[in-house]
C-alpha cells in the first residue's frame, strides 16, 4: 500500500503544499493564497480544504495519509504552538490541535526557517549530514540548526535564530528586531549593500558599483571582475558571516553548513571569503567543517515539513 504525507510552508502571501511518499519523492506541489484578513482566521481552514480537495481529486485513502507538516514564519513550540506569526496576522495559534481537528489527520508544526533546515538535511544541500547548519541569506539572516538529525526547536520555538547573533558593538542603526550589530545587518542582501555604501561613501575611490544603483548581484558581480573596493566588501561579509557561523560552531560542532537563500546564488566565491575567515576564529576541532550550497531554493520548506511527519 502507498503511503503519503503532506509538507506546508505558510507563508505571508501564498501557502506553499506538497503530495510526498515517505522516502521523500514529491508526487505534487501546488499553492493556495494565504488569506491574511481577520488576523489570519482562514489560513488554518484554508489549508483543510485544500488538503481533502487533493486527497479526494488523486482518491487517497484516509488511512494512508500519514499526516500533515507545516512550517510557519514565527516561533512554533514543541506542542505545534505558534507564538506570533506578524506576516499571518496571528497572535497565539494552537496550529497543531486546530488543524488536526479540522482534518482528523496527525498533524506537527515547526518555525519555516527550521523546517527549511530539515529539508534541506533530508534532500538537499546537507542530505547525508545528520549534524548540519542551513544558512539562508536572504533580505534577512534565518536559518535552522539540525542537531543528531533534529531540529533544534528551544523552549519557546527561537531556536536557530542566528540572523540575530550580536557581532558588532559599534553599530549605530538599529536592526528590524530593535537591537544592534547583529549578523544579519551584514550578511543579508541589504547587510551587503549597505557594507557597500558605506565603503563607497567613505571615500572617492574608483568601483565600477559608483556606475550603478548598488545590488548584492552587482557587488558580487564586480568582487567577480576584482573590482578593489567591492573585494574589500567580500572580506568583510565573509568577515562577519565567517565569525557567526564559527560561534555557532563551538556550540553545535556541525559537519556541514549549507548556504541558502539570494545571495548564495553568488555561488562558490561566496563560500571562499566565508571559510577564510569561519577558519581564522573558530575551535580548531571544528576547522573541517563542510560548506554546500542548498539545492531545494523554495521547496526546502514543504520537504522539511513533510519530514517532520517521518520523525
Ligand atoms: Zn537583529
Amino acid at each position: 500500500m502507498s503511503k503519503y504525507c503532506f509538507g506546508v510552508d505558510v507563508g505571508g502571501t501564498t501557502v506553499k503544499m506538497g503530495l510526498f511518499t515517505p522516502d521523500g519523492e514529491l508526487l505534487e506541489k501546488w499553492e493556495i493564497p494565504t488569506r491574511t484578513e481577520d488576523q489570519g482566521a482562514h489560513i488554518i481552514d484554508d489549508i483543510a480544504v485544500a488538503i481533502e480537495q487533493k486527497i479526494a481529486d488523486r482518491g487517497i485513502e484516509k488511512d494512508d495519509v500519514l499526516g500533515i507538516g507545516v512550517g510557519v514564519p514565527g516561533p512554533v513550540d514543541k506542542n505545534g504552538v505558534v507564538f506570533q506569526a506578524v506576516n499571518l496576522g496571528w497572535g497565539v495559534v494552537d496550529l497543531k490541535s486546530e488543524l488536526e481537528k479540522k482534518t482528523g489527520f496527525s498533524v506537527k508544526a515547526g518555525n519555516d526557517a527550521n523546517v527549511a533546515a530539515l529539508g534541506e538535511q533530508w534532500k538537499g544541500g546537507g542530505k547525508g549530514y545528520d549534524d548540519m547548519v542551513l544558512v539562508t541569506l536572504g533580505t534577512g539572516v534565518g536559518g535552522g540548526i539540525i542537531v543528531n538529525g533534529k531540529m533544534l526547536i528551544g523552549v519557546g520555538g527561537a531556536g536557530g535564530e542566528i540572523g540575530h547573533i550580536h557581532l558588532e558593538d559599534k553599530e549605530t542603526e538599529p536592526c528590524g528586531c530593535g537591537n544592534f550589530g547583529c549578523l544579519e545587518q551584514y550578511a543579508s542582501a541589504t547587510g551587503i549593500v549597505r557594507l557597500a555604501n558605506r565603503k563607497l561613501a567613505a571615500s572617492d575611490r574608483e568601483s565600477v558599483l559608483r556606475s550603478q544603483p548598488v545590488s548584492a548581484k552587482h557587488i558580487w558581480d564586480a568582487i567577480k571582475d576584482g573590482d578593489p573596493l567591492a573585494v574589500e566588501v567580500a572580506e568583510e561579509f565573509g568577515e562577519y558571516l565567517g565569525k557567526g557561523l564559527a560561534i555557532i560552531a563551538d556550540i553545535c560542532n556541525p559537519k556541514a553548513f549549507v548556504l541558502g537563500g539570494g545571495v548564495s546564488k553568488a555561488g562558490d566565491i561566496l563560500i571562499t571569503y566565508v571559510r577564510k575567515y569561519y577558519q581564522k576564529y573558530v575551535f580548531h576541532a571544528s576547522r573541517d567543517a563542510i560548506f554546500a550550497l542548498a539545492v531545494l531554493e523554495n521547496d526546502a520548506g514543504i520537504y522539511g515539513a513533510a519530514k517532520q511527519i517521518l520523525e
